[in-house]
């Protein structure tokens, strides 16, 4: 498991917080409860390593993971969306960061969006892959907490989900079934973050 030596790095709410540009990084979006945290822990191996991502008053800030021993490649908690009524200036500032780093952040790889399996591409989900397709970056659909249907079913949505993307998207997004309580699917999950950092 190339990520279960995953450490917090810093947490940044300005450009100038984030790391020096040019390494290599994947982003995990996903609406507030979605199975995010669980996500990251499972795919590292640990138990806690997202928590701090969750403490009050982090909820603006892009959380770094490093990996070590690999030198500038990074995990990157976006914050949850979808959850508190965030003031309109806030969120004014929010939009405004996220359209920078999605925009200029060379070192961004691709995009992780996680999505509760039940209840999957609410309308925020469809605008984070929007941001990854218009910067031509893949996107890989995480249908988590799977353990929650049955095996038909959630092979149902999966493949409804995969249909509905690759419709407008072809196979820039991948998408995949998950579950951080079985862990399963975390294979194809670290596979695929693996393969875009090129570690
Ligand atoms: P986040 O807000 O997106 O980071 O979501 P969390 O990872 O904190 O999970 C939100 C809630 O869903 C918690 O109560 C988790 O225990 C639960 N949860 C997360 N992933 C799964 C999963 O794969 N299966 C089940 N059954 N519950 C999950």
């Amino acid at each position: 498991n190339p990520f279960n030596r995953a450490d917090y790095l810093l947490a940044a709410h300005t450009h100038r917080q984030l790391p020096p540009d040019g390494g290599r990084e994947v982003a995990f979006a996903g609406r507030s409860n979605a199975g995010k945290s669980s996500a990251l822990n499972a795919l590292c191996g640990r138990n806690a390593l997202a928590r701090v991502s969750k403490t009050p008053g982090r909820t603006q800030q892009l959380v770094y993971f490093g990996l070590p021993p690999h030198e500038g490649k990074y995990l990157v908690d976006l914050p949850g969306y979808g959850y508190a009524k965030v003031p309109q200036d806030l969120q004014a500032h929010w939009q405004a960061f996220l359209d920078g780093y999605f925009g200029s952040r060379d070192a961004l790889a691709g995009l992780v969006v996680v999505m509760d399996i039940r209840h999957p591409l609410k309308d925020y989900d469809r605008s984070m892959i929007g941001y990854a397709m218009r910067r031509g970056l893949p996107a890989h659909a995480l249908l988590t907490k799977a353990d929650k249907l049955s095996r038909g079913a959630a092979m149902n949505t999966v493949q409804a989900v995969r249909k509905d993307l690759s419709a407008t998207y072809g196979d820039s997004v991948s998408v995949q079934g998950f579950s951080g309580e079985t862990k399963q699917g975390v294979d194809e999950l670290r596979a695929v973050v693996a393969g875009w950092l090129e570690i």
